[in-house]
C-alpha cells in the first residue's frame, strides 16, 4: 500500500512538473475538416493569436477530415491528455450526437472544455451560373427543379449538412446531398458548377462572394449582418422561411484528463487571444463575432454545449433527419 502511495505521489509530481513546463514543445490543433475551409481558417488565425500568450511556442494545425468531424474529434478524444493535442470544432459537437447514431466519442465526457472562440453566420450560396439573382427567383428555380438539385455538404453531422437539412425541410424539397471532407473542396466544386447550392459559414463564403465567384442569396441568422460585404443579404426568415436560424460557433477542446494546470494555461492564453485586435479584425472582416461572454470559461463552454445539444436534438428529430 505504502509503495502504491509513493508511486502515485511520484506520478503526480511528474505530471505537475510537466504541467509547470507547459508548453515546452509544439502544440497540435486538430481541425476535423479539410484545409482552406472555414474551421481551418478560424484555427489558423487562432493559432497565430495563441502563440504569444503561450510563450511563443509553435502551434501546428493538423487537418484530420472525414465523417462530418467525427474522425478528427475521435482522434483528439483518444490522444495523450497532455495539452499538446487540441481540437477546434464547431456546432457539430452539439448536433452530431443526434444527427449520427454511432459517434465514436462522447461529447460531454471525453473532452476538457477550453472555451468558445466565436460565432459565425452562414450564407446560402449557389454556383455562379445559377439563373436566379435573388431569393425569390431562387425559390422559383428550386420549385421548378425538384429532384434535380445537388446540395453540397461537409459530411453527415457537419454544419453545412445541418443547414442543408433544415433548408430542405423548410422548403419541402428533397435535394441530392453531395458530401465532401470540408466545405473548401465543396466550394471549389460549386464554383465549377458541379453542385448547385451550398450553405456555409461566412468565414469561407465571404472571399468568394466578394470575388463574385459564387452567388449569395441569404443569411441564416435572424437579423441581417452588419459586415459591409454581407449587409444587403436578406435573412432566410424574412425571405419566408419562418423560424429558420442557424449560427455556427467554434470551441477549443483537450482530451479528458488533461491536467488542470495545463487546461488553465490554455484557457488563460485563449482569453488573451480573443482580445487580440488583429484576431478580432480578421474575424469581423469575415462576418464572425469573437466570443466575449461567459462561454470563454471552461464551465460556460460546457454548459453552452449541453444546452445546444438539448436545443438541436428536438429540432433534428422533428425534421426526421438522422444518418447512420
Ligand atoms: N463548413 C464546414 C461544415 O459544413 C466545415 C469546414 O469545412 O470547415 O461544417
Amino acid at each position: 500500500m505504502k509503495k502504491l502511495l509513493a508511486l502515485t505521489a511520484i506520478a503526480a509530481a511528474v505530471v505537475g512538473a510537466h504541467a509547470q513546463d507547459f508548453p515546452s514543445k509544439p502544440i497540435n490543433i486538430v481541425v476535423p475538416f479539410a484545409a482552406g475551409g472555414p474551421t481551418d481558417r478560424v484555427a489558423r488565425d487562432l493559432a497565430e493569436a495563441l502563440r504569444k500568450p503561450l510563450g511563443g511556442v509553435s502551434i501546428v494545425v493538423d487537418n484530420v477530415p472525414g465523417a462530418g468531424s467525427s474522425i478528427g474529434a475521435a482522434k483528439v478524444a483518444r490522444a495523450n491528455p497532455d495539452g499538446y493535442t487540441l481540437l477546434l470544432n464547431h456546432i457539430g459537437m452539439s448536433t452530431i450526437p443526434t444527427l449520427v447514431r454511432n459517434v465514436p466519442f462522447k461529447v460531454e465526457t471525453d473532452f476538457e472544455y477550453l472555451g468558445i472562440v466565436n460565432d459565425v453566420p452562414m450564407t446560402l450560396i449557389s454556383k455562379p451560373s445559377m439563373q436566379a439573382n435573388n431569393y425569390k427567383e431562387l425559390s422559383a428555380w428550386i420549385a421548378a427543379n425538384k429532384g434535380k438539385i445537388n446540395l453540397g455538404n461537409a459530411g453527415v453531422g457537419s454544419a453545412s449538412h445541418l443547414c442543408g437539412l433544415l433548408f430542405q425541410t423548410a422548403t419541402k424539397t428533397e435535394m441530392t446531398p453531395v458530401p465532401y471532407k470540408g466545405t473548401a473542396p465543396a466550394i471549389t466544386d460549386l464554383i465549377g458548377g458541379q453542385i448547385d447550392l451550398l450553405c456555409d459559414q461566412t468565414t469561407n463564403t465571404s472571399p468568394q462572394i466578394e470575388a463574385k465567384k459564387v452567388k449569395a442569396f441569404a443569411v441564416t441568422t435572424n437579423k441581417r449582418l452588419t459586415t459591409p460585404l454581407l449587409k444587403d443579404l436578406p435573412t432566410l426568415q424574412e425571405s419566408g422561411l419562418k423560424d429558420f436560424q442557424v449560427t455556427i460557433w467554434h470551441g477549443l477542446y483537450a482530451p479528458k484528463g488533461t491536467p488542470a494546470a495545463v487546461t488553465k494555461k490554455i484557457n488563460d492564453a485563449l482569453k488573451v487571444a480573443l482580445k487580440d485586435p488583429d484576431f478580432i479584425k480578421k474575424q469581423e472582416g469575415l462576418g464572425a463575432v469573437v466570443a466575449n461572454d461567459g462561454r470563454v470559461e471552461p464551465d460556460g463552454h460546457k454548459k453552452f454545449v449541453v444546452a445546444e445539444i438539448a436545443k438541436w436534438s428536438p429540432i433534428i428529430k422533428a425534421a426526421g433527419v438522422y444518418a447512420d
